[in-house]
């Protein structure tokens, strides 16, 4: 089961959280400034008032008993149930819209605060002449009492204001209101009361305020530093964790975060997916240096940059790879951005012996049968790259090219990695079979010679052709392994054959051109084939003509050596693709295996003929005799036989059999 990689996403919201705390702190600190200066304030007014209503009480229990009031000096008015006056002594300045209310066991509160207070309950009436409740208006009802009387002295009473009252001379502030004291009879009594407050309070209090301001204000200010400094160091990490360090342009990070948001947000349009890639970049900064190397990444990542639009992107993710991701009209379109990508690249390489891959992957638009556009919900980036980047590594090495993803490709992956991971325990499992091909001779018939090829019998996957799995390890440079497996067992069989008395002929085994990398080829070719005890005569190694090309004195060297301890040397599919008219006349060769392509199509084709006899001409003239491959027809065995050919391998003799069929053969030749 594919368990998916949970991706780190990166967010971008940590700021916000900053920016929000910082916020709230600061409501909290003027919130609790604001409580520290209210509560005192409280503290300093609640027991004038107190005093006030008590003064009241008292003043209405008198006049229950009948006593004359007008001894206290108050202004006072009593009036009925209904409201009216029974009689009045100063001026009403009441105002009656406003009222708080005063109970002996909760204390202040306002009029229309929820649930009955228990009796006896005073109401408090502000004065119509006080400065203080003209200011506060409508804002009492619904308030606490002291808050609203703080919050008006403080908008009343400005610093200027208070500051002039107290240079006057002025020392209090006084603050009238009427108290109503409900009496036995249901009659109500009001009486004109007053507070004095202390001015140097007030101005304690507004001192305590500016210091709670200023503290505020410091931290105010430190706090919005420290925002202002994490929103640089914020932005300054992501610049840095979104910039590629070769190209200063952007990196696979941002391609990430970037580029999946947009394929899934614009569904209704097509997107390609490009990965470009660099052949023998690594050479190249090798004979050069990686600074120059890095140049030409910088130049390629601005020549693509300058080909897409600002919303596409284009990023070098590592060594030599970019990702590009273009929005196209159609597949079509997509092709053509991968070929002028390709010349692009092309052009700014000219020269270095590099050479560009491209994959392309494209992300077409999903629709119902009616043609309602689906979302991308299950678009992956990563994953649509790693397409691209296989179908690139589709591309065989040495070819500039653009190749399109399928899902074959998938497939094709899948079986390489399935292949590496079996070598080892088919090998082990001896799952390998040496297949025999024998060769005549087209004049007598007679056997001459055989070429040893590879079978796999997995239990697992079935009887495997060599094209299934030979390439892949060609590739993953793992072919050594099988090249020493089958010259162990064809030395091994050959043994085994002159011991039962066989008239053996010489078994040519593949060798890859790999192996020749390894200096001391020819000598581990000489034990392995000794440790079976055969003659080196009955051993012929055969070469793919492509290995002519990679280092020609080693090979030289090699193929020297080769046939110092007596082997047969010989080129494989001479003529399958390049010319190798070259190396034929610097390579010291016993054999050459002309390519059954040189036979395949018309068999009349009068010039193919010509080429072929020439070429055998050529061959005999070096000293060299030739093997014709892929021969499945008696004309051209009989064609052959009248160009001088020396033998003949291929289907109309023989096809590739097990050693057990081979021996028969063997047998037969005798
Ligand atoms: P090759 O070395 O050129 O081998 C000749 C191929 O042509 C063989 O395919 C053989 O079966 C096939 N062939 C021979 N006669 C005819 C014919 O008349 N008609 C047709 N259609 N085909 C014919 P095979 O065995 O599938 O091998 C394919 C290739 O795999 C070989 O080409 C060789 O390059 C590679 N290979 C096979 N065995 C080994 C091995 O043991 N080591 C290495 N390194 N490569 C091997
Ligand atoms: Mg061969
Ligand atoms: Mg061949």
């Amino acid at each position: 089961m594919s368990q998916k990689i949970k991706r780190v996403k990166l967010k971008r919201n940590r700021i916000w959280v900053t920016i929000l705390l910082f916020l709230l702190t600061e409501i909290v600190i003027v919130l609790f400034a604001l409580m520290m200066v209210g509560y005192s304030a409280v503290m300093m007014i609640k027991p004038l008032i107190y005093n006030e209503v008590e003064e009241a009480v008292k003043i209405s229990d008198d006049l229950s008993q009948g006593a004359d009031i007008s001894s206290y000096g108050r202004d006072h008015i009593v009036t009925d149930p209904a409201g009216e006056y029974i009689s009045i002594s100063g001026e009403d300045t009441r105002m009656t819209d406003i009222n708080l209310v005063y109970d002996s066991d909760y204390g202040f509160f306002s009029a229309d605060k929820e649930g009955a207070p228990s009796a006896p309950v005073y109401t408090i009436y502000p004065d119509r002449e006080a400065d203080i409740f003209a200011e506060v208006g409508d804002s009492v009802n619904g308030s606490n009492f002291e808050t609203v009387i703080i919050s008006d002295i403080v908008a009343v009473y400005n610093r200027t204001t208070l500051a002039n009252l107290i240079n006057g001379g002025k020392r209090t502030m006084y603050l009238p209101f009427w108290t109503a004291v409900p009496m036995d009879d249901g009659n109500t009594l009001y009486v004109k009361s007053g507070i004095d407050i202390d001015l140097s309070s007030v101005a304690e209090l507004m001192v305590l305020m500016r210091i709670a301001l200023i503290i505020f204000g410091v931290i105010f200010v430190f706090m919005l530093i420290n925002v202002i400094n994490s929103i640089v160091t914020y932005n300054r990490l992501t610049r840095l964790f979104f910039t590629d360090p070769v190209t200063g342009g952007r990196n696979w990070n941002w391609f990430l975060l970037k580029g999946e948001p947009l394929v899934r947000r614009h569904r209704g349009k097509t997107y390609a997916i490009f990965s470009i890639g660099l052949e023998k970049y690594l050479n190249y900064c090798l004979i050069n240096c990686n600074a120059k190397g890095e140049k030409v990444l910088c130049e390629i990542d601005m020549a693509v940059r300058q080909q897409i639009r600002r919303q596409d992107i284009c990023v070098h993710c590592n060594t030599s790879d970019f990702a590009v991701l273009v929005k196209v009209r159609d597949g079509a379109d997509a092709r053509t951005r991968s070929q002028s990508l390709l010349s692009t690249v092309e052009n700014v390489i000219a020269g270095t012996g590099m050479i560009t891959h491209i994959g392309e992957y494209t992300v077409d638009v999903l629709c119902t049968e009616r043609g309602r556009v689906l979302p991308r919900n299950n678009f992956d980036i990563e994953a649509a790259y790693n397409n691209a980047r296989t179908a690139r590594a589709s591309i065989p090495a040495g070819t500039a090219r653009a190749a399109l993803f399928d899902e074959e490709m998938v497939e094709q992956r899948r079986w390489e990695n399935t292949v590496l991971e079996h070598l080892s325990s088919a090998i082990d499992n001896s799952e390998f079979i040496v297949y025999y091909q024998p060769k005549y001779d087209p004049k007598t018939d007679t056997l001459m010679g055989a070429e040893a090829l590879i079978r796999w019998q997995s239990p697992e996957f079935g009887f495997l052709s060599p094209y299934k799995f030979i390439p892949i390890l060609e590739e993953n440079n793992r072919i050594t392994e099988i090249d020493h497996y089958m010259l162990s067992h064809v030395a091994a069989d050959q043994r085994r054959w002159l011991d039962m008395g066989l008239k053996c002929v010489p078994v040519s085994v593949n060798i890859s051109r790999i192996h020749f990398a390894e200096p001391d080829l020819p000598e581990q070719i000489r034990d392995i084939v000794d440790a079976c005890g055969t003659p080196h005569e009955l051993i012929e190694i055969e070469l793919t003509e492509s290995a002519f090309f990679d280092d020609k004195q080693a090979m030289l060297n090699a193929i020297s050596r080769l046939k110092g301890y007596g082997f047969m040397v010989s080129m494989d599919d001479f003529g399958s693709g390049y010319s190798s008219l070259n190396s034929l006349k610097e390579m010291p060769l016993d054999v050459l295996k002309l390519d059954a392509g040189f036979f395949r199509g018309d068999t009349s084709d009068e010039r193919g003929k010509i080429v072929v006899e020439e070429a055998i001409k050529l061959a005999k003239s070096l000293n060299m005799r030739t093997v014709a491959e892929g021969i499945e027809e008696k004309g051209q065995v009989e064609f052959l036989a009248a160009a001088d050919c020396d033998m003949i391998q291929g289907y109309f003799y023989a096809k590739p059999m097990p050693g057990s069929e081979y021996e028969k053969k063997m047998n037969n030749a005798e």
